[in-house]
């Protein structure tokens, strides 16, 4: 076959290949580049096309038209070209609306000047439709015109710069890049190659350009680099739009201990000032976080630590992980953090009021019988004396029955005050239930407690608390017990037991007295 009917069978097929490019590109679109490598496929699919149009036209006409047809892809091509080169490459800023506008400039006069070719020969000078073979006929031009070589150093230009920026690129990238950016290295030179072949005649007997093949070529070489390998770019980019929105704050600082990145989430939470910080040390400007940073080599940790701001405390949650080098050397720390400060009010608030009687805020049961654990704990281990009172208020029936319930709550509140400012701030004051109150006594030995329960029962005789409905009095029945030998395994509940015993011993004995089971 010969190499212009090769073209002719060539060129569509390459022309097929090239617009489905163009639509994947298009569905691909944000993609850095890939809008640009859209038009350039697009523009090297008509040029195919054009081309291939010239060659099979059936009339001088026709093929002259398709050859000035060729032209409005021939010289879009190129700048479609260095403005993938320019986008791949990230260096969008530099293509601004402007330069790119300056490039058509000389695309449009040299698009204008074949169409009116016959009127000024500036493109080409001597040409004529000459047959090829038995089919196919094209362009053969003797002698071009000046444009025509303005055309070429414009185009070549374009192409050397694009082909100039890929390559460095891929000099510069990262070896997991490297992949990609071989396709990018063999689309931008395929062009140029082929033209020096074609130029030098290196290829004997080649006399039909297959420039739009190699065009073709380059094209589905860039969609196969930027697409087959396009998850490393959005990797990046994932990483970027999740760290960026997060709700969590996040710090990352280096083994020196100085502030490498931060999200706008953290810095809304720890930084709200304009300085840039970024390469500052983290003590700095966040002297709480610096002591966190752990010294040994265990992996993550959580930790909660709080800030103080303008006087507000602020809470935080954050869980720390160590950043390593392949080599599993410790290159800095990754913090994620969130503000817990509302969340832990409420938790606080919940806890308190769990662990509260909410008559006489005193403690309630729950809370006091895991005080009363803990004493029990720290009096075996220090070997202290501890001691308890099991309080009942003397016929508080009558109390409610006489004055009402309401006098009854308002004398069990006062009761709970009395019970407070008597006692020391060390003893451990609940409400069991009812008119029940127990006492813990921690470092005090039988004869001290002896005396306190007497004390109360003594005062409490001679105290009118005063109630809406006037001054009421009582007694109270307390029950002691006294444990100076604490063991490990030593039973709360059978202590508390004793105590609840000697109680009603008081009880029985007439009330408004102390007994003990000792
Ligand atoms: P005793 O000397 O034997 O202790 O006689 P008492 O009348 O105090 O009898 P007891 O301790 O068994 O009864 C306690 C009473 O306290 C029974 C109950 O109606 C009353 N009471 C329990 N809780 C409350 C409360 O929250 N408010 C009021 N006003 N009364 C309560
Ligand atoms: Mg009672």
């Amino acid at each position: 076959m010969d190499q212009y009917y090769f073209f002719v069978v060539l060129a569509p097929t390459a022309a097929f290949i090239t617009i489905a490019a163009a639509i994947y590109a298009w569905r691909r679109r944000l993609v850095p580049g890939a809008v640009m490598l859209m038009l350039d496929l697009l523009c090297i699919t008509g040029w195919l096309l054009s081309n291939t149009g010239e060659l099979i036209g059936s009339t001088e006409n026709i093929s002259l038209s398709s050859v000035k047809i060729t032209y409005l892809f021939i010289t879009t091509a190129p700048i479609f070209w260095i403005g993938f080169a320019l986008q791949y490459t990230g260096k969008v800023r530099w293509l601004s609306f402007s330069r790119f506008a300056f490039f058509w400039v000389f695309p449009i006069i040299t698009f204008t000047l074949v169409q009116t070719n016959e009127w000024h020969g500036m493109i080409w000078d001597v040409w004529k439709i000459e047959a090829v073979n038995d089919h196919l006929q094209l362009l053969k031009v003797t002698l071009y015109g000046p444009w025509f070589w303005v055309n070429v150093v414009y185009s070549y230009a374009l192409m050397f710069s694009g082909a100039f920026l890929l390559i460095q690129q891929h000099i510069r990238s990262a070896p997991i890049y490297r992949k990609q950016s071989n396709w990018l290295v063999a689309g931008a030179l395929a062009p140029l190659i082929f033209n020096y072949i074609y130029i030098t005649k290196l290829i004997p007997g080649l006399q039909k350009d297959f420039s739009p093949i190699a065009f073709a070529f380059s094209g589905i070489a860039f969609a196969i680099g930027i697409f087959r390998y396009d998850l490393l770019d959005l990797m990046p980019i994932a990483r970027n739009t999740i760290v960026e929105n997060m709700q969590e704050g996040m710090l990352v600082i280096d083994h020196k201990t100085r502030l490498l990145d931060i999200n706008p989430a953290a810095r809304k939470l720890l930084l709200p000032t304009k300085d840039s910080i970024i390469g500052k040390p983290i003590e700095k400007y966040l002297p709480e976080i610096k002591p966190l940073l752990p010294k040994d080599d265990q992996g993550s940790r959580a930790l909660e630590f709080s800030l103080r701001r303008n006087r507000i405390i602020r809470n935080f949650e954050g869980k720390l992980s160590i950043l390593r080098d392949r080599n599993k050397k410790r290159l800095g720390y990754l913090l994620v953090l969130q503000d817990i400060t509302e969340r832990k009010k409420l938790h606080d608030e919940v806890e308190r009021l769990a662990s509260k009687d909410s008559l006489t805020g005193l403690h309630n049961r729950r809370h006091l019988l895991e005080l009363a654990q803990q004493e029990l704990h720290r009096s075996y281990r220090y070997k202290h004396t501890i001691s308890l009172l099991v309080i009942d208020i003397d016929h508080f029936k009558n109390i409610n029955d006489t004055y009402g319930h309401l006098v009854g709550d308002q004398v069990l509140i006062n009761f709970a005050n009395f019970l407070q400012k008597m006692l020391r701030i060390v003893d451990i004051i609940g409400r069991f239930g009812g008119d029940e109150f127990v006492v813990i006594l921690p470092e005090t030995d039988f004869e001290t407690t002896i005396k306190t329960a007497n004390r109360l029962c003594d005062t409490i005789r001679k105290t009118p608390f005063a109630t809406k409905k006037g001054n009421v009095f009582f007694t109270l029945s307390i029950g002691i017990s006294s444990e100076n030998d604490v063991k490990k395994d030593t039973d709360l509940y059978a202590f508390l037991e004793h105590a609840d015993r000697a109680l009603y011993h008081a009880k029985s004995l007439g009330r408004d007295q102390v007994a003990s089971e000792k």
